[in-house]
């Protein structure tokens, strides 16, 4: 049985807690390795090696810095393949998939090579008689972020990126359950020539959270992961005067008007429901069709899309649409979720709990489901499920539609499908959800951009990547400074009598 490790200071370092977490390979349902679950004198290691090499590397300057970077990314598309490989024997979704879930990584590390743009101050010549004030952007020192099973190499990467670019050491805590990528990076990081202690993984559950939280010496926190963690980490680690920023769950509704290209919706909606078997936070769960002719049709048009989705392990072949899920307990709760959805008067229209594959009985493959006539007050409408499962929830009227978008306690992203700009200006001036897609299923937005939810999808008051990640990896000092004349009133040849 392979055993994972940590990465602190350079190396590879074996578990000392005694406490192992089991990763899967989801496609057989066979253990596949180990990985230690760190305790607080582990986590006290790495933070302790990040805090002696964390001032040299703030005072590289920002171009050499982000040339750590410029090299990093080469090595990314060096070890695409290996890295792809890795990412979706640990984690199952599909090998184009695990590519892009590196890419989108790759993109953030490849926008912080603007860090010496981004790390300008700013300066007002002349605030007063010879007074000048100028503003810089200084590393915070050591930080941390906690990551999710989902994309296990892309944010990571969205956090650890501009947190070494702006001069920071960072400690990665990365997901339990497909953890091989997240230590892989920290390897290519210092092939590029990040120094020891700079980045840093170390592998845990709420104990290595817990250390992260009450250390004294780490300054900010990013998460991403489900809500219910986010709520505890914002409040555990603003409470001990941290930065902190947390990114939680979703249920992401896309609007169908009835002068939509019912074509277009429908594959958007395939796409964006079942893809990476429902495991992304930006995936539509809910589609929300406006009037019966248009719910209608759009049902019509979705069951043989649904009941053409081919279900595989990534091994076979690029044209499988989704693997399994990550853990039996996910599968499990997927299952538990749909059969309330049954039990509450939803109808499923396309069944999947039967699904099984042959060769791969033990994976955690779970078939897809659509529901229809899904209402407000069902399980499957209020939870996030994180599984192929989109519930259909009929709205008489744009107005109704927008409603329920609005009234639901997450706020990650949404989407219009219409053919007027009208409608679609409305939607995305009025709806309080932070991302909004016209046409477009998963509005992720580039890396130049920022990613943010509202409501109960974000806490704190940056978004991830784009400028605010350069806000929120600095601390900002803004230095007054008067000059008296002096010199350039002419030259001194004698010593002045000190009075
Ligand atoms: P999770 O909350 O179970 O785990 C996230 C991280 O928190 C992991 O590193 C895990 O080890 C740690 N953790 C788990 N339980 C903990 C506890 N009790 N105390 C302290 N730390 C704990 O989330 P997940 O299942 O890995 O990821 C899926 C969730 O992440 C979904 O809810 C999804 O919507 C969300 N997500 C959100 C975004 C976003 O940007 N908003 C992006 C990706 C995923």
């Amino acid at each position: 049985m392979k055993e994972l490790t940590h990465y602190i200071n350079g190396e590879h370092v074996k578990g000392t807690s005694g406490r192992f977490a089991d990763v899967y390979n989801p496609a057989t349902g066979e253990v596949q390795a180990k990985v230690p679950l760190a305790s607080k004198a582990e986590m006290d290691a790495a933070v302790a090696a990040a805090a002696a090499a964390q001032p040299a590397w703030g005072a590289v300057n920002p171009q050499r810095r982000a040339r750590v970077l410029m090299k990093f990314v080469d090595l990314l598309q060096r070890d695409m393949d290996k890295l792809a490989e890795a990412l979706s024997s640990e984690h199952g979704k599909t090998f184009p998939d695990a590519k892009g879930d590196i890419q989108r990584g790759l993109e953030v590390a490849e926008y912080c090579i603007a860090a010496p743009q981004m790390l300008k101050g700013e300066y007002t010549d002349g605030a007063g008689p010879g007074i000048d004030i100028y503003s810089m952007r200084q590393p915070l020192g050591v930080t941390a972020g906690i990551t999710p099973f989902n994309f296990p190499a892309m944010i990571p990467m969205w956090m650890f990126a501009p947190a070494i670019a702006c001069g920071n050491a960072f400690i990665l805590k990365p997901s339990e359950r497909d953890p091989s990528v997240p230590l892989m990076l920290a390897e290519l990081l210092e092939e590029a020539g990040l120094p020891k202690g700079i980045i840093q993984v170390v592998n845990g559950d709420k104990e290595a959270v817990d250390a992260i939280l009450y250390d004294d010496v780490i300054q900010s926190v990013g998460f991403v992961g489900s809500t219910p963690i986010a709520e505890y980490i914002y409040g555990t680690g603003c409470a001990q005067g941290k930065r902190v920023q947390c990114f939680g769950g979703a249920k992401n509704h896309m609007i169908i008007m009835p002068d939509a290209d019912m074509d277009q919706a429908a594959d958007a909606l395939v796409g964006a429901g079942y893809g990476a078997a429902g495991e992304r936070c930006m995936a539509i769960s809910v589609a929300v069709p406006v009037g019966e002719e248009t719910a209608d049709k759009l049902r019509d048009k979705l069951i043989p899309r649904i009941e053409k989705l081919k279900i595989a392990p990534y091994t076979a072949g690029d044209d499988v649409d989704y693997g399994p899920v990550v853990t039996a307990a996910a599968k499990e709760n997927i299952l538990r979720l749909v059969q309330s959805g049954v039990d509450q008067g939803a109808d499923l229209v396309v069944d999947g709990r039967d699904f099984s594959l042959q060769g791969y009985e033990e994976g955690f493959f779970v078939g897809p489901h659509l529901f229809d006539n899904v209402t407000k007050d069902m399980d499957i409408y209020k939870t996030e499920i994180f599984g192929p499962v989109l519930s259909m929830v009929r709205a008489k009227s744009y107005e109704e539609a927008l409603g329920l978008a609005m009234d639901h306690e997450y706020g990650n992203g949404t989407a219009i499908f219409t053919r007027d700009g009208d409608a679609a200006r409305d939607f995305a001036s009025r709806v309080n959800i932070g991302m909004v897609g016209v046409n477009v299923p998963i509005p992720v937005p580039l890396a130049y951009h920022t990613f943010g939810g509202w409501k109960k999808s974000a806490f704190g008051d940056l978004n991830q990547h784009g400028p605010d990640a350069f806000k929120f990896y600095t601390r900002t000092k803004t230095v007054t400074s008067r000059w008296p004349s002096g010199i350039k009133e002419g030259g001194e040849f004698h010593f002045k009598q000190m009075d």
